[in-house]
């Protein structure tokens, strides 16, 4: 840490003690994609305050005076930045492995792991929004909940539940013989048992609604182009979840479900696989978006009989595949809206992004492919002011790739920083260069760390739940905290006033000690998920009880907090 940087912090901490002050940290990198002009910005600064961009300028680059004063500043040399990708059809509670009667060998919950597995994954490979279409047990919405709740790394999500289907198609299940009763809970059939199953579905938290209206490849007993259900049915269904305000998502590979779904005014076609120039002119006519997986019948014919993949669902592929990606290339020549859907599930969750190569190879340009994944994304979820464009009001969703990703779309797939909501996830070694800095300096650095951490301690201990908070608000300082200040700063900041109030008894009285080390970290989201830092052992000495090193020439501070209420932890 430089001296002048500790001296800010040190008045930092003792002036804004008792306000509230917001959480801002600016990023800049070599180029921006903006995808709403279609165009690359060189030198971008982006400013997320609180978790929302607040300012994006361009031809600034790293220049520090534009740093608001107190903000992190997370900057990447080399780098160009794109707004967070989003997958617009997952299955994270899948995994490719266990396919066909393979699926049976493991407990329900076993899939609701599987996606907490995959969720991290995913929102490492720079995919901080998916529309998941299709988990049962409710299992996305449940990971939906630990994330946003901060038990669990990974990205928002737009969870379907179940999806919804006529009995013997694609979305029931046809694995099992007829005394093996196995009732899928979202096969319907008729308006009224499908408008119920709707309004169940959104009952229990699905925000878009998945439907099947054809086969599919890796149902048994169907063909995949055959339509399942009328349009009557369709009709039924899309006017139920629009009178609720929730998207359509229809599975469909047959021309005449595709047709029929679009004339019901489905908002997305799932694979679209044999969609003729009639089904193109009416998507464009309706503004039908056609969410492709094009990318997947490498890894399905490649790894499926190893998978355990039914046979019959590995004939299915083979008439499919090919003839998926000439579509996709007829669609986009014919200007239909494409979004960027994946089925990660029936390939890995986390290479979500080879599908980029694919698009390209098979008619988009590069720009149009990012489009397809960020702005477009947006609009089809109906979600433009929160995500899909590095732009003022949207959440601080934000992927660096090392280079040019519009000379090769396949630099997608390792991308090298990714930002959720202005924490980062992801951080190239050079992100935050670390500052030289002599013997003197550091112990100097230190002793004014032990002057912040006394300030908070006093302020505990008069009841000054805020002024203690605000050592966490500190830009040059990081509190690694495993415990329930990942709830985040106001909501912990409640939680003391409500549960300890002004009372002595109730707060205990703080003593902080055993400090290790301390330190600037813009990456500290990083750092917190990376390293366990609970001392299981020690799990009930408070909040942070793990030492911490210098990690990436970054220092990181590591105390103890006790209240009177508890014996301090043995000594190491
Ligand atoms: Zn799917």
């Amino acid at each position: 840490m430089r001296p002048l940087a500790l001296v800010a912090l040190v008045s930092t901490g003792l002036t804004l003690a008792g306000t509230s002050q917001a959480d801002t940290v600016v990023v800049t990198a070599d180029h921006m994609v903006d995808v709403i002009a279609g165009k690359v910005v060189d030198h971008p600064q982006i400013t997320i305050t609180d978790g929302r961009i607040t300012a994006v300028r361009a031809g600034v680059g790293s220049a520090a005076s534009l740093t608001p004063a107190g903000a992190r500043h997370v900057d990447l040399p080399g780098v160009t930045l794109l707004p967070g990708l989003i997958d617009m059809h997952t299955h994270i509670t899948t995994d490719p492995r266990f396919s066909g009667y393979r699926e049976l060998e493991f407990t329900d919950n076993f899939w609701t792991v599987v996606g907490v597995a995959n969720a991290k994954k995913t929102l490492e490979a720079g995919f901080t929004t998916i529309r998941n279409v299709g988990s049962s047990n409710y299992d996305d919405v449940a990971i939906k909940q630990a994330i946003e709740g901060g038990f669990v790394p990974g990205p928002r999500i737009v969870p379907a539940t179940y999806a919804i289907g006529a009995t013997g198609g694609h979305c029931d299940w046809t694995e099992f013989p007829p005394s093996i009763t196995a009732p899928a809970p979202a096969v319907a059939d008729g308006p009224d048992a499908i408008r119920a199953t709707v309004r169940k579905l959104r009952k229990y938290g699905a925000e878009v609604i998945k439907f099947c209206g054809t086969g599919g490849v890796f149902s048994k007993t169907d063909s995949a182009s055959g339509q399942q259900y009328s349009l009557t049915e369709m009709k039924a269904l899309v006017d139920e979840a629009h009178m609720l305000d929730l998207k359509v998502a229809v599975h469909a590979h047959g021309a005449a479900g595709i047709k029929d779904a679009i004339r019901a005014g489905a908002d997305t076609i799932e694979h679209c696989s044999f969609a003729d120039a009639e089904a193109f002119a009416l998507a464009k006519q309706h503004g039908t978006y056609f969410s492709m997986d094009i990318y997947n019948d490498d890894y399905i014919l490649a790894e499926g009989a190893k998978n355990g993949t039914f046979k019959e669902s590995l004939d299915k592929e083979r008439t499919i595949g090919l003839k998926q990606r000439q579509t996709f290339q007829a669609g986009v020549k014919a200007g239909v809206k494409m979004i960027f859907g994946t089925d990660a599930g029936v390939y890995p969750n986390g290479d979500n992004a080879h599908q980029f190569a694919t698009m390209v190879k098979w008619g988009m340009t590069p720009m149009q492919a990012v489009q397809a994944a960020t702005v477009t994304a947006a609009e089809a979820l109906g979600r433009s002011a929160d995500v899909g464009a590095i732009a003022v009001g949207r959440y601080g969703d934000l992927v660096g790739v090392a280079g040019d990703p519009l000379a090769d779309v396949t630099k997608l797939q390792s991308v090298a920083f990714v930002m959720k909501g202005g924490d980062v996830v992801k951080a190239p070694p050079t992100a935050t260069p670390p500052p030289a800095q002599s013997a003197e300096a550091n112990a100097t650095d230190k002793q004014d760390i032990v002057h912040v951490v006394s300030d908070m301690q006093a302020a505990w201990n008069r009841g000054d739940f805020r002024g203690y908070m605000q050592g966490f608000k500190n830009p040059d300082v990081v509190f690694v905290s495993g415990g329930r200040f990942q709830q985040g700063w106001q909501s912990t900041l409640d939680h003391y006033i409500r549960d300890y109030g002004t009372s002595t008894d109730s707060r205990g009285t703080l003593q902080f000690h055993d400090i290790q080390v301390e330190m600037l970290a813009p990456d500290a989201a990083q750092l917190i998920s990376q390293y366990e830092l609970l001392r299981p052992e020690h799990a009930q000495y408070g909040i942070n009880t793990r030492l911490m090193r210098k990690i990436n020439g970054h220092w990181v501070i590591a105390l103890n907090h006790v209240s009177s209420s508890e014996s301090p932890p043995p000594s190491r």
